[in-house]
């Protein structure tokens, strides 16, 4: 599992407001491999869903992509004509995001909704094959073939996420951004569809991003989990081995806040508000709630660095002995 099928370099993403450009994502760099699950994490407003966006090259104003590089095998998506782009959205690409099931038309037959995604993108096929790709489709997200006639107000929320990983999944593309895709469903569904999506990765051979805040379902659904922070990527590392041994200090506040069968003690939050990213503090985004920053954690803001084979950590702890990606 070593060749990427993505490489994301110092993404950059500003949203402007009347006070100012806010960095939402700050210099973000990670590689996905081919058939690997990527976790982020992060708290609400660390960045990810506005990285999500912005690999798909879906931001929108006041949100505006500043920078970086985005490579799909050899494509450089920030680089390519608009009109190129929405033909790779769905077929290198695609996103599922938590309210994709409000987005469906609700006038159309799930079958329509399908048809529109391949026409969209010039798939020639008879309507006898398209009918049994539909068909096929449904079945690959746990719904009856009958499901194509439905409308969406006929469908549960459940089904409803499951018609649109279906649209996500409808040209094979090689990569899947899952945004928190279940968070507005209940937890037996939540895991339904979890393990739909992972049937589906196996069978296309697609790779994952998974997008969320929920580390239990995290460790049950990737094999690499990156940590985010106020726009940064802080940590990244296996998913075994970051749970086993959390380096950066947020992380281990995140793996203490989470409520343990083990653990009599209540789960405890991390002290503290992310900063305002209009005012982003001076170093490390994290010195305010941070329990072992120093001095030269206030003025320097630490870049990621491997530290060992599969562990990037951004800390000062961590400085020494250790190479910064941007220098790799
Ligand atoms: Fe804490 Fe300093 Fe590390 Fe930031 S760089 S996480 S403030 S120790």
């Amino acid at each position: 599992m070593n060749s990427s099928i993505l490489q994301v370099r110092d993404l950059r993403v500003n949203y402007y407001t009347r006070q100012g450009a806010v960095r939402a994502v700050n210099g973000v760099s990670f590689d996905l491999h081919t058939g690997e699950r990527l976790g982020l994490v992060g708290e609400s407003g660390s960045g990810k869903s506005t990285a999500a966006l912005a690999l798909m090259r879906l931001s929108r104003a006041p949100g505006k992509i500043e920078g970086g590089q985005v490579l799909l095998d050899d494509l450089s998506l920030l680089e390519l004509p608009e009109e190129r782009m929405r033909q790779i959205r769905l077929a290198g690409i695609a996103l599922v995001s938590q309210g994709a099931m409000n987005s469906l038309n609700p006038v159309a037959r799930v079958r329509r909704q399908i048809e529109d995604a391949l026409r969209d993108h010039d798939v020639k096929l008879t309507p006898r094959e398209r009918t049994e790709w539909i068909g096929e489709l449904l079945e690959r997200v746990g719904l009856p073939r009958s499901a194509a006639e439905m409308y969406p107000h006929q469908l549960s929320g459940g089904m409803k996420q499951r018609v649109c990983i279906a649209i996500a999944i409808c040209l094979r593309p090689k990569v899947i951004i899952a945004d928190e895709p279940t968070s507005a469903l209940d937890v037996v569904v939540q895991h339904q569809v979890m393990e739909t999506l992972e049937t589906i990765r196996a069978d296309l051979g697609a790779s994952v991003i998974l997008i969320g805040h929920d580390m239990g379902l995290m460790a049950q659904a990737v094999d690499r989990l990156g940590v985010m922070y106020a726009g940064n990527l802080i940590e990244t590392g296996g998913i075994q081995e970051l749970f086993d041994e959390p380096l950066h200090p947020y992380t281990r506040l995140l793996m203490i806040s989470l409520p343990s069968l083990e653990r009599k003690e209540a789960a405890k939050g991390i002290p503290g508000l992310m900063p305002s990213l209009l005012n982003r503090p001076t170093g490390c985004p994290f010195h305010p709630r941070c329990p072992d920053a120093f001095d030269r954690c206030r003025v320097e803001e630490p870049k990621l660095q491997t530290v060992r084979p599969n562990r990037d950590v951004a800390c000062h702890l961590y400085w020494d002995n250790s190479t910064s990606r941007e220098a790799a």
